[in-house]
């Protein structure tokens, strides 16, 4: 079994993949970004499951600070070869009234915080000859989304990101796959207007919004045995969204 980090993981879909890799038998790092309470709920749960788990904050757009985590992790729990780059934000606004900040944090922590966790755990995956790098992209950088240039420029990123770093890693025995999730319901969606909520609703085939469960499991799968021979995808789970 493996130790695995997967950021962003004190609520929505990044807990339900921590838990899904804790019941898979791995040792499961829970990053967030400020609410280490609730991370370390969450990797309690984990615990119960008979595994090591251990709640960290620290910035993934900071990259010095994700380069110290993957050291402390390698010293602490042993060589991280298993990731989720699941930290994300939103920040929306039409392109017309979108402030130059707005678009710098969301880029800086959706596509340069993968880029940073993705290097740091990669030297190590690569010294392992083993790995597993699953992205959460989104149908927004696959299909675009008015009110969302930063968000689904930084997706976009992200599913190029995966394909590169794919052809780099593949030789060393890592794979590096995306999921790009349709309206799933966390705190991300909970934002949402009620009218835009009943809009996305209409448009999706099976009627409902995901949940992180249904990501979690995507997730685990790709990061098993099961899916030693998929590299450089995007796989989408939008309930038919697209
Ligand atoms: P969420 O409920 O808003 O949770 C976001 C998580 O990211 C939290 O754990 C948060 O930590 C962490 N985070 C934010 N900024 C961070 C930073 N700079 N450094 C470290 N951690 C940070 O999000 P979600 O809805 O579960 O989404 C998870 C991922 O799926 C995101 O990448 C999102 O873009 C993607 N996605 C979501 C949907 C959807 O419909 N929900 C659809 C497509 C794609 P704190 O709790 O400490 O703030």
């Amino acid at each position: 079994m493996a130790t695995a980090i997967v950021t962003g993981a004190s609520r929505g879909i990044g807990a339900a993949i921590a838990r899904e890799l804790a019941a898979r038998g791995h040792d499961v790092v829970l990053n967030c970004a400020g609410s280490l309470d609730r991370a370390e709920a969450v990797a309690a749960e984990c615990r119960e499951k008979g595994v090591q788990a251990k709640a960290m904050a620290w910035d993934v757009s900071d990259f010095a600070a994700c380069q110290a985590a993957v050291k402390q992790v390698k010293d602490e729990l042993g060589a991280p070869t298993i990731l989720v780059n699941n930290a994300g934000i939103t920040a929306d606004g039409l392109l017309l009234r979108m402030k130059e900040e707005q678009f710098d944090k969301v880029l800086r922590v959706n596509l340069k915080g993968t880029f940073n966790m993705m290097q740091a755990c990669s030297a190590v995956m690569v010294r392992a000859r083993t790995g597993r790098i699953v992205n959460l992209s989104s149908v927004a950088g696959v299909m675009g989304n008015a009110g969302q240039v930063n968000y689904s420029a930084s997706k976009a990123g992200v599913i190029g990101m995966t394909k590169s770093a794919a052809k780099e890693l593949g030789a060393r025995g890592i794979t590096v796959n995306a999921i790009a999730p349709g309206f799933i319901a966390t705190d991300m969606t909970d934002a949402l207007p009620a009218e835009v909520r009943q809009k996305a609703e209409q448009q999706i085939a099976l009627g409902r919004f995901g949940k992180p469960e249904e990501i979690a499991a995507l997730a685990g799968f790709l990061t098993s045995d099961a899916a030693s021979y998929i590299t450089g995808q995007v796989i989408v789970a939008d309930g038919g969204l697209g």
